[in-house]
């Protein structure tokens, strides 16, 4: 399997290079090597993929949404039958265990592009009907070239998220991946176009932070939508409001986790898994803050202990390993970092919190018990594998407590009594809630953040609301009247 790109950009259906861009290496975080080298984009291919994007999407939006919908079904089988390579790749990119990656990313793609791929046919306006025989009718139509600019923790599954919804609407996408993952998406882009998307529909220009901006900044740009911290977030946001662009936003959070005494203990401490350790916790809804009713705590943190066990950490690219390193070594200072912070500020370290010697950036899964709500491990995004224990008492304190952060990604409750888990879930300030588990994000649902942690939704047929915009049409049937 090719791990080196053809090139580092794909643009209006090919794979072009410009060796003058900043040079990117990609580092295997298993290793530490350098497995593959891109460039990042020179304003000259910043150009070309603006203007192939604005003209291709001319054309694509003159087919019909079953026309559409049938190329982005096409990318889907492709990518399902490619699921092994691209999974190994996504691993290699991310660092993350195939275990994970051959059954969600590559997978969590194909789901996007085959239900938009579905919903594109579909996709219709509305008659209106009016006094005298008038009407109006909607015309829903696309917003034209979109950006979509991605984190590194999901590089396929960001790249499909976005660039499904934007396709199936009639509109072009120019994707930038971040550039410590910058492989995944030129496969997305070569899926699509082997689909049959017409070139310059789905473009991938490689680059830091700079190449971003000069994209938002493009008045040919119509949206963007970003997947990455709030502080990225909040400059993208404010680029893009100077041109009335349309955003989409999927930021950070610190979503709390609450389990009342009644939880099933297994269910329990099987969400707190995945929601604290699954991608070595490099997750974006984690729920990092574990509220644990005081008289299920201990049982809790046995059982978490006793359950992490069955961490195996090792070559991501071997089936056995379920557990990867974090993405790079900066990511794992900056967790380390936080770990540090947990023990000076008192919290008790009731398992892990060391990096571990040997090949890889990995870091121990941690977790924390006797957290307080202002230590800053309990407020601040670590996107790392570190669990923090906070004990309470009633409901009310900890539905309080879980929304007193300023994010407002996900949340999760762990309980069986029914009404008390729909009184949470309606409480919760948060976009996407959970009763009885965490961290699922099935392409039918709607997925993104409230209060910092985001705007606009993705998945769901709500997306397409996000990729298109109402035109309403006033037919006359009578005369104008006019005053003179
Ligand atoms: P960053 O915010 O650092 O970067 C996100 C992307 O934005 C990268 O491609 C980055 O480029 C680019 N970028 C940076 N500055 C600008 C700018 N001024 N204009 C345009 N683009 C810019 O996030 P990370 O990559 O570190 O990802 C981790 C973050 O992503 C976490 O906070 C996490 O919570 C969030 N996230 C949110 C998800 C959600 O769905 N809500 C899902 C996954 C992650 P480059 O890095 O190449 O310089």
């Amino acid at each position: 399997m090719q791990i080196q790109p053809k090139a580092s950009h794909f643009i209006d259906g090919q794979y072009v290079e410009d060796t003058d861009g900043a040079v990117i290496d990609v580092i295997y975080p298993f290793t530490g090597d350098a497995i593959a080298r891109v460039h990042a984009a020179t304003p000259a291919i910043v150009e070309r993929a603006v203007s192939a994007a604005t003209r291709a999407q001319k054309e694509w939006a003159s087919w019909t949404g079953t026309e559409r919908g049938r190329v982005l079904r096409r990318a889907a089988d492709i990518m399902r039958e490619r699921n092994h390579d691209l999974s190994v790749l996504e691993t290699y990119d991310t660092g993350k265990p195939y275990q994970e990656t051959s059954v969600a990313d590559a997978t969590s793609g194909a789901d996007s592009f085959e239900y938009f791929g579905g919903l594109a046919g579909a996709l219709t306006g509305e008659h209106i009907p009016l006094a005298g025989g008038d009407f109006v009718y909607t015309r829903r139509e696309p917003l034209g070239v979109c950006v979509g600019i991605g984190a590194w923790n999901y590089p396929t599954q960001i790249a499909s998220w976005k660039g499904a919804p934007a396709l199936a609407c009639g509109n072009a996408m120019i994707f930038k991946p971040s550039e410590t993952t910058p492989l995944c998406a030129l496969k997305v882009a070569e899926i699509l176009h082997e689909a049959g998307a017409p070139p310059g529909t789905y473009n991938v220009v490689q680059g830091m932070g700079a190449v971003g901006a000069a994209l938002v900044n493009d008045p040919r740009v119509a949206k963007v939508s970003l997947t990455g911290s709030v502080p990225t977030g909040q400059k993208v946001y404010s680029a893009a409001a100077s041109g009335l662009r349309h955003v989409t936003m999927e930021l950070g959070g610190k979503s709390p986790i609450v389990i009342f005494d009644d939880a099933d203990l297994e269910n329990a401490v099987s969400g707190a898994i995945l929601g604290n350790f699954y991608s070595s916790g490099q997750v974006c809804s984690n729920g990092t803050r574990v509220f644990v009713q005081k008289g299920i705590k201990d049982a809790f943190l046995a059982r978490m202990t006793e359950r992490l066990k069955g961490v195996v950490m090792g070559d991501p690219q071997d089936p056995t390993t379920n557990f990867g390193p974090m993405v790079s070594d900066q990511q794992r200072e900056i967790v380390l970092g936080f770990i540090e912070k947990g023990v000076a500020e008192g919290a008790h370290l009731v398992t892990g919190g060391k990096a571990v010697d040997g090949s890889g950036f990995f870091i121990e899964p941690t977790v924390f018990a006797n957290v307080t709500d202002t230590m800053t491990i309990a407020t601040d995004e670590i996107f790392g594998p570190v669990l923090s224990v906070l004990d309470f008492d009633t409901e009310a304190e900890a539905l309080a407590r879980a929304n007193d952060t300023p994010f407002g990604l996900a949340a999760s409750v762990f309980t069986k009594d029914l009404a008390r888990a729909h009184r949470m879930a309606a409480g919760f300030e948060a976009g996407t809630c959970y009763i009885n588990t965490h961290n699922l994000a099935p392409v039918e649902a709607p997925f993104g953040g409230s209060k910092m942690s985001g705007v606009g939704r993705e998945n769901s047929k709500l997306a397409i609301d996000h990729y298109s915009e109402m035109k309403g049409v006033y037919v006359a049937m009578n005369d104008v009247e006019a005053p003179f």
